[in-house]
């Protein structure tokens, strides 16, 4: 029986690896759920798991979260500290699925009890990659990609070959707008940019797909996860996203792994790793296949897609700064407080701003650049937005 906890259990991935356990409760024992608001859902799986302990960063919740769990000797806790000891409590295996970079610390956290750790949230690896995976050979740490081009790359890549990989091609699905004009993709509404055509997820990581800034995330993540220099790592638009990602090696061969599109799969993948299990996730119907198309993405229409490329030229200070002004902007444009061009505009502006360079230090010197890069860019963002209602472009 493997121990297992889920920080970020409430959400798009979080859901999925619940179910999967669910699904296969002789094999494992849940220690720990987190969620930050969603404390009925929390103390809903927290009571079919059988959890150890539910807890939930809004400190608020407290005593509605031990309502609803009263009774079931279900231990509770709350407040951002509790969410980052989470990641500490003694499992075999955590999945690290918080949104964004809150999610940093309790991965750190999860990493240093030295267990091994599915990695779906891809913000601290894009902003502390360095830090990230130097914690993790420190403590013998197995980090299992969850992402779905990152566990393709990771079922196909050969560590003993590493010098005769030629190149990592993640594919993309292209998103929403794929086939939308520059100009109708600058009057996109949030809710158009949520619906994505081929994989479910939650509204931020929706919103990135949807202006390609997942897939620029997503060469930050590689780049750190497998260790491969950026000139090596290109991204296809596969719009059946069948074929999750691929490796290519010296000699010609190409190693991909396909599936439907369900994140179940590379889930389960982490979760029964190094074994496989049974799902009743989305199969794919290999033999009706008729076509797979590929092509480069436009980067006129999606310019952060490239930024991906500057950001680990200039250094971890960029990515951070990539990041967390991303961040930022998603939430003003989810908010309807600005459009969905002008997160472009603001990440670009942070970007402009951040010409630092070079490496951070430490944990403390990423969350302190990460929270300067999140308060300009809300200021930008409130200059801009009140010009426009003084009527000014
Ligand atoms: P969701 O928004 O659906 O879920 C986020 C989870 O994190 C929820 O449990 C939420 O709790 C919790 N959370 C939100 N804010 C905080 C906070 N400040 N502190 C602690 N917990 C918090 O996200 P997804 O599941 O879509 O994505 C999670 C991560 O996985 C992201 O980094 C994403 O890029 C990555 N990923 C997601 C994929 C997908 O298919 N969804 C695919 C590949 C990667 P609550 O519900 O209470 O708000």
């Amino acid at each position: 029986m493997k121990t297992v906890s889920v920080l970020g259990s409430t959400g798009s991935v979080g859901r999925s690896t619940v179910d999967l356990i669910l699904s296969s409760p002789e094999n494992f024992a849940v220690q720990v759920l987190t969620a930050q608001k969603n404390a009925e859902l929390l103390a809903e799986q927290a009571r079919k798991t059988k959890a150890r302990k539910a807890v939930i960063g809004d400190e608020s919740l407290r005593p509605f979260l031990s309502e609803l769990l009263a009774g079931t000797g279900i231990e509770v806790a709350a407040g951002r500290q509790a969410v980052i000891d989470a990641g500490a409590e003694p499992a075999d295996w955590v999945m690290a699925a918080i949104v964004g970079m809150a999610g940093l610390e309790p991965l750190l956290a999860a990493i240093n009890q030295g267990c091994a750790v599915a990695i779906a949230n891809k913000e601290p690896l894009v902003a502390a990659g360095p830090l990230v995976i130097a914690l993790a050979h420190e403590k013998g740490t197995t980090l299992l990609p969850v992402d779905s081009e990152h566990n393709a790359i990771f079922q196909v890549f050969e560590p003993d070959n590493r010098s005769a990989v030629e190149r990592l091609v993640l594919t993309a699905s292209g998103g929403p707008f794929r086939t939308w004009a520059k100009e109708q993709i600058a009057r996109a509404t949030p809710a158009q940019a949520v619906a994505h055509p081929n994989w479910s997820m939650g509204a931020k990581i929706s919103i990135d797909s949807a202006s390609m800034m997942n897939k620029a995330l997503e060469v930050i993540e590689a780049h750190y996860l497998f260790s491969m220099p950026p000139e090596k790592i290109e991204v296809l638009v596969h719009p059946q996203s069948v074929i999750h990602s691929m490796v290519e090696y010296a000699d010609g061969s190409f190693l991909a792994q396909l599936g439907a599109p369900d994140m179940k799969t590379p889930i389960a993948y982490a979760l029964a790793w190094p074994r496989r299990m049974q799902t009743s996730g989305a199969r794919l119907d290999i033999g009706r296949l008729r076509q797979l198309d590929f092509s480069a993405p436009d980067h006129e229409k999606f310019p952060l897609l490239p930024l991906a490329y500057g950001c680990l030229r200039g250094g971890q200070s960029a990515c951070v700064a990539f990041n967390a002004a991303n961040e930022v902007a998603v939430a003003a444009f989810l908010q309807e407080k600005i459009g969905f061009t002008d997160i472009y505009r603001v990440v670009s502006e942070a970007l402009e701003q951040n010409q630092q360079g070079g490496a951070l230090q430490s944990l403390e010197d990423i969350l302190l650049l990460d929270h300067t890069v999140r308060r300009l860019c809300e200021s930008y963002i409130n200059s801009f937005t009140s010009l426009k209602r003084a009527g000014h472009s």
